[in-house]
């Protein structure tokens, strides 16, 4: 029996509500299989540990990833360190280190969920955003001089090589070719911004000659907002910079109804170094310790998770799970309207991974 080896690292907030939940599931799924299983190890890496050490992780953490065949990640955020030393610390940190350089947004509406867009049938919606992850406006070449002076200068590089482009781009179009409608929208900013993003235009129509199978077209960044919102069957598959991806998938996440849903990856398409797991959300103060914070982005990350070990029909399982378990309105969190705790859900979605867990080994 295979067992795959993975690292929770729950970090700060509702993160450490989740990734627990997260575990749970896999571990109702392990139980019910007989090809694989899991060996966990937890990291209490985030803002406790800052506060210990002085840093957000160890400066060996990273070996001990290395080890690991897959990451599932919480959040950092603590609203006593400042945001740029809690995500440099840690996730940028295993991002960059990890070389995750294809950050993958699925977005959907789930059954049961109530979009905010009233003319938006939940099959209109159905995208993936590829956000380039490791360099752009992201990549940290910046610096301050003569600070708290009225001189003070301040610069942010939005650094782009044309080896991180072509990679983010190659995935992008290899991502869309395998879905069943091959259409790619590559955003850009390339009429204000005339450098950097010309080259990342040039750069999609060259890696568009591998994929003639792969529709494709252009929008601008901020065109790309107003045709989630009026066209969302105009959009399939989408790539964009590091900036550009973090803020149109916080808009395809509320779209597709909360937060609370929506999950990524952080993918080494090579394989050279475990790719990683995680909700899109952040901390979450405002909700820690109440026991009500929606686990279903952490359950889709386990989906994708399993998907990127090449464990397809256990990921249909899970995605079935959830399916089921979100299109109950009794289950749903408050973030969606309802009642339910994080732990009424998760216990749902473990109890429908194992009821068909059964008929699965029953006819196997
Ligand atoms: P950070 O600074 O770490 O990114 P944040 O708290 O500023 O985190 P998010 O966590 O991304 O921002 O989300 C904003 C709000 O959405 C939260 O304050 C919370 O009210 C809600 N929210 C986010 N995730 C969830 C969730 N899983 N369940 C319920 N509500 C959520």
């Amino acid at each position: 029996m295979k067992t795959y080896r993975i690292a929770t690292i729950p970090g700060d907030g509702i993160g450490k509500e989740v990734i627990p939940a997260g575990r749970q599931v896999l571990e109702a799924l392990a139980l019910s299989e007989r090809s694989f299983t899991f060996e966990f190890e937890n990291f209490d890496w985030g803002g406790d540990y800052f506060r210990q050490h002085g840093m957000m992780m160890p400066v060996d953490g990273l070996d001990a990833l290395l080890k690991k065949d897959a990451i599932l990640f919480g959040s950092a955020g603590d609203p006593d360190i400042p945001d740029h030393i809690t995500l440099w610390g840690l996730r940028l940190k295993i991002c960059q280190g990890l070389d995750q350089y294809a950050n993958v947004r699925p977005t959907r509406i789930l059954p049961g969920i109530d979009g905010p867009l009233k003319r938006c049938k939940s099959e209109d919606l159905n995208w993936v955003i590829v956000r380039e992850n490791t360099e752009g406006e992201y990549s940290g070449v910046g610096g301050r001089m003569h600070q708290g002076h009225p001189i003070e200068v301040a610069t942010d590089l939005s650094l782009m090589t044309r080896a991180g482009v072509e990679r983010i781009h190659r995935y992008a179009f290899r991502l869309a070719q395998s879905r069943p409608r091959k259409l790619l929208t590559v955003i850009t900013k390339s009429n204000a911004q005339r450098h950097a993003m010309v080259m990342w235009d040039e750069i999609a129509a060259q890696v568009a000659k591998e994929f003639p199978d792969v529709k494709w077209d252009k929008e601008l960044v901020d065109a790309a907002t107003a045709r989630m919102v009026n066209r969302p069957a105009s959009l399939d598959t989408i790539v964009a910079t590091n900036l550009h991806a973090d803020i149109l998938s916080d808009l395809a996440a509320a779209l597709a109804g909360s937060m609370g849903i929506a999950p990524t990856g952080n993918i080494n398409p090579e394989r050279l170094y475990p790719s990683m797991f995680e909700p899109i959300h952040g901390s979450a103060f405002d909700i820690m310790g109440k026991g009500v914070a929606n686990p279903v982005g952490t359950f889709w990350s386990v989906v994708m998770l399993l998907e990127h070990l090449g464990e397809f029909e256990a990921a249909a399982r899970v995605m079935q799970a959830i399916e089921h378990v979100t299109a109950n309105p009794a289950l749903h969190t408050p973030d969606l309207g309802g009642t339910a705790t994080t732990a009424e859900v998760t216990a749902a979605v473990c109890a429908q991974v194992t009821s068909t867990a059964k008929s699965h080994l029953t006819v196997a």
